[in-house]
C-alpha cells in the first residue's frame, strides 16, 4: 500500500529566488527605500497588474495590511467593524489593534455569510472586514450592494483566496481594498509577509505613510506602469507629516522570494482547485455521512485544503472520526472540538464585546479540515481520501455493532 503524503511540508522556493538572494546578499541593500527599483516596489507593481488593481503596498503580514486599512479608513476609536463569526483570530485582533469594536455575524453550514444576519447587523457598524476563510467566498454581489447602499467601506480579507475569482474578477478587488497574505500556509509563501492592493491614491497613500514610508521616501512609491502618478503623489503631500509611523514595512529579503512565485500562481491555482474537486467529488459520492458544500455559482476557488461537514455524527463520533484518521495517518482538525482552535469565536476572549452564535457554532463543532497541498498526485488523493472514508466506516460499523 503506498505510503500516507505529507501534507505539512511547503512546496520547495522556485531557484530564481535564490539568484535574487544572492544578488541581494551582495548589494546589501535589503531596506526597502534603499535603491529604486527595490524588490519589494517590483513587487507591488506587478502584484498590482496581476490583479488589476491601481495600486499595491508590501507589508509584513496579512494583519498588518487589515490593520493598516483600517487607519486608512480614517475609522473614529470605538467605530464598528462587522466580520463573519468564522474566521482567523487575526482578523478581529487587527480591529482591536485598531481601536475599533468587532462585530460578529452568522455562517452558514457553507462556510459563507449568513446574508440575512449580515443585513440585520450592517446598520451601526462602520467598515466591514470580509473574510473569505480558507477561501470560501460569501455573496459578493449581494453584499457589495448591501453595503454601497449604506455607503460602508468594504475591506476584503483575501489573505487565503488569492487566485479566486468571483464572476470572473479577482477577489481582493471587489471591495474598497484588498488584503492577502504571504505567510507559509498560503498560496505564495516567504514565510510572512502581506500586501494590500486598493484603486483608491488618497487611502493607498496614507496606508503607505503608515507602513513607515518616512520624510520623503513615498517618493519610491509609484502609480500603475505608464502612469504619471499625479494622483498619488498629490496624495502624498497632503498626507505628509500628518500621520502616525507604525513601521510595518515588508524587507527585500521577502520580495525576492515571493516574486519568482508569481508566475507560479496559475499552475497553483488550477491544480488545487483540480485537486479539491476530484477529493470532493469521491468524499460526497461515497458516503452520505461527509458533505462538502458546493461553492456559490459565480466562484471560482483556489483551494489547497478541503472542508467538509460530518453529517448524521454526534460528537462522539466527531471525534471518533477524527481519531480514526490520525490513527490512519490523516489529521483531520475539527474547528470546534480541537482545544483553543484560533477559528472559533469563542476563544476570541480578547474582545470587547462576546457573541453566541448559534448557527456558526453548530458549523463549527462537525466542520473538518483536512490539508490538500496542490503538489499532491492523484494517487496520493486516493490515498487520503481513501482513509477519510474508512474512517467513516471505522465509527459508523462500532455504532452498529
Ligand atoms: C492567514 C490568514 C490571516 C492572517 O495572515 P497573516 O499574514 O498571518 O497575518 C488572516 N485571515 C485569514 C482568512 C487567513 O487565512
Amino acid at each position: 500500500m503506498m505510503q500516507v503524503p505529507n501534507v505539512h511540508d511547503a512546496e520547495s522556493i522556485p531557484p530564481a529566488a535564490l539568484e535574487a538572494l544572492q544578488e541581494l546578499m551582495q548589494s546589501g541593500d535589503l531596506f526597502r527605500y534603499n535603491s529604486e527599483d527595490a524588490p519589494v516596489s517590483l513587487l507591488e507593481q506587478e502584484f498590482a497588474e496581476l490583479l488589476g488593481a491601481k495600486y499595491a503596498l508590501a507589508v509584513s503580514s496579512c494583519s498588518a495590511a487589515l490593520f493598516l486599512s483600517l487607519k486608512a479608513l480614517e475609522l473614529p476609536r470605538d467605530a464598528r467593524v462587522l466580520i463573519p463569526g468564522f474566521t482567523f483570530a487575526a482578523v478581529p485582533s487587527s480591529i482591536v489593534h485598531a481601536d475599533c469594536i468587532p462585530v460578529l455575524c452568522e455562517v452558514g453550514e457553507n462556510y459563507r455569510i449568513d446574508m440575512a444576519d449580515f443585513e440585520a447587523k450592517l446598520d451601526g457598524v462602520q467598515a466591514v472586514i470580509i473574510s473569505h476563510m480558507r477561501g470560501h467566498t460569501s455573496d459578493m454581489d449581494a453584499i457589495m450592494s448591501l453595503c454601497d447602499a449604506r455607503e460602508i467601506p468594504v475591506i476584503e480579507d483575501a489573505a487565503h483566496s488569492l487566485g479566486t475569482t468571483w464572476n470572473g474578477r479577482n477577489i481582493g478587488t471587489i471591495g474598497k481594498i484588498g488584503c492577502f497574505s504571504f505567510q507559509s500556509y498560503k498560496m505564495i509563501n516567504s514565510g510572512e509577509g502581506g500586501i494590500l492592493i486598493s484603486d483608491d491614491a488618497d487611502l493607498v497613500a496614507r496606508a503607505v505613510i503608515m507602513s513607515g514610508a518616512y520624510e520623503h521616501t513615498w517618493k519610491k512609491h509609484k502609480g500603475p506602469r505608464g502612469d504619471n502618478s499625479a494622483e498619488l503623489e498629490q496624495a502624498f503631500a497632503r498626507w505628509q507629516n500628518q500621520l502616525p509611523l507604525y513601521n510595518l514595512r515588508m524587507s527585500n529579503l521577502g520580495a525576492v522570494v515571493i516574486r519568482p512565485q508569481i508566475p507560479e500562481l496559475a499552475r497553483r491555482v488550477r491544480d488545487g482547485l483540480s485537486n479539491h474537486d476530484y477529493v470532493a467529488d469521491r468524499l460526497n459520492s461515497s458516503t452520505p455521512h461527509i458533505r462538502v458544500p458546493d461553492p456559490l455559482g459565480p466562484e471560482r476557488r483556489a483551494p489547497d485544503s478541503i472542508q467538509f461537514n460530518l453529517v448524521d455524527m454526534d460528537e462522539a463520533e466527531t471525534r471518533a472520526f477524527a481519531d480514526a484518521a490520525a490513527a490512519r495517518g490523516v489529521k483531520v482538525q475539527v474547528f470546534g472540538l480541537s482545544a483553543d482552535n484560533a477559528r472559533a469565536f469563542w476563544n476570541w476572549q480578547f474582545l470587547p464585546e462576546q457573541y453566541d452564535l448559534p448557527q456558526t457554532r453548530a458549523m463549527l463543532m462537525k466542520a473538518c479540515d483536512v490539508r490538500l497541498p496542490v503538489r499532491l498526485t492523484r494517487e496520493e488523493l486516493d490515498v487520503i481520501t481513501d482513509i477519510l472514508l474508512a474512517a467513516v466506516t471505522d465509527v459508523k460499523a462500532r455504532a452498529a455493532a
